[in-house]
């Protein structure tokens, strides 16, 4: 399944964020002698819309769509130090899929800074200037190859073009990924730069910033047009030693939060990669399943069995507000609001769909 890499400097709370991430792990907490990768995190997304269709649907269960972090150890130490990008690190960024990237908000004179000071901007900047490093590393090598063989196959033309493209924006000290309208990521594809994958902020911040709606607007206006998710690591730790709601419903209102911050990092981590969810139900469970946005009927029936993808027939599909709206499948259907929908049909999210379909 796809994954967010978890970067960032040293001391900025990656390790605690990370901990109350595994200790959310619905693969540890559901399968707890499944093997695990201790350096990954799967986390379920959170679908308020999952109760309520087991609710008509009488579901014996609910089953959340997931995402995937991965603790990329060892990080831009190297960047601190001048020593540049170990290779197990890049490697490991490489095999992400998109780059979580954690900054140090919050102020607490125990904790060092290794800079020395809380400078937000200037974080992103150096770790994003290693990554535009290793980039440039990886793209000068290509630009040889491609402009040889741009010379000799005018096809591969606009492929060097577009590689070119590509080396002024990094020249400029810009990621691939905030420049994505200058140049063809697509057409990058092959060569994994590290910046041309999606990228998504996570602002550890204390009270005083998770409270101050300018001051997050400004640190999220950085980033665009990443994702930005502003969390205090060390409460989402404390919240999951709490079972008690209220006290949940406390500690959270402290830091001027609604929800746990790993909620919205979870949402925004799905968002970042692409993917998309639509839900079935019934006595069984009522269930969330991840496509890519984007995906057509057939395809989505595939994630659940590729035979359904092969003799996919077609799909009945009603909105989730719909079918809340009817009250059951069956009054759904007799007003209408229920539709057959054939193999060019691109879901959308919050679709509920049966599959028919040959075996
Ligand atoms: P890492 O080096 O990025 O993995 O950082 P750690 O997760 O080890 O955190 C470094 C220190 O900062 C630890 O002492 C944490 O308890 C503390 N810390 C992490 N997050 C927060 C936070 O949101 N607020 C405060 N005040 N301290 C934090």
């Amino acid at each position: 399944s796809l994954t967010l890499g978890i970067v960032g400097l040293p001391n900025v709370g990656k390790s605690t964020l990370f901990n109350a991430l595994t200790r959310n792990d619905v693969l540890s907490a559901n399968y707890p002698f499944a093997t695990i990768e201790p350096n990954v995190g799967v986390v379920p997304l959170p679908d308020p819309r999952l109760d309520k269709l087991a609710e008509i649907f009488e579901s014996a269960k609910t089953v959340p769509a997931t995402v995937s972090f991965v603790d990329i150890a060892g990080i831009v130490k190297g960047a601190s130090e001048g020593a540049g990008l170990g290779n197990k690190f890049l490697a490991n960024i490489r095999e992400a899929n998109a780059i979580c990237q954690v900054i140090r908000v919050f102020d607490d004179p125990d904790v060092t800074h290794v800079e020395g000071r809380v400078d937000p901007l200037s974080d992103i900047e150096t770790i994003n200037t290693e990554l535009i490093l290793a980039d440039l590393q990886t793209l000068d090598k290509a630009l040889v190859r491609l402009e040889k063989e741009a010379r000799t196959k005018k096809e591969k033309r606009p492929e060097f073009e577009n590689a070119q493209r590509a080396k002024e924006i990094l020249d400029s000290g810009r990621t691939l990924f905030s420049a994505q309208s200058e140049v063809d990521l697509d057409g990058l594809r092959e060569l994994s730069l590290l910046t041309a994958k999606p990228f998504l902020y996570v602002f550890n911040a204390d009270e005083p910033v998770l409270t101050d709606e300018a001051r997050r607007a400004e640190l999220a206006k950085l980033v665009e047009p990443a994702d930005a998710v502003f969390l205090d690591a060390k409460v989402e730790s404390e919240l999951l030693e709490l079972d008690d709601e209220e006290a949940v419903r406390e500690l959270l209102e402290s830091v001027g939060q609604e929800e746990p911050g790993l909620h919205a990092l979870a949402r925004a981590g799905f968002h970042t990669l692409g993917l998309q969810t639509y839900l079935t139900a019934g006595p069984k469970e009522a269930r969330a399943w991840t496509i890519p946005q984007g995906a057509t009927a057939p395809q989505a029936a595939g994630v659940i069995h590729t035979d359904f993808e092969r003799g996919f027939i077609k799909a009945e599909v009603v909105s989730f507000d719909d079918l809340v709206e009817a009250g059951s499948m069956a009054a759904a259907r007799s007003a209408g609001k229920v539709r057959m929908e054939g193999k060019d049909y691109v879901m959308a999210d919050g679709d509920v769909v049966e599959f028919r379909f040959n075996v």
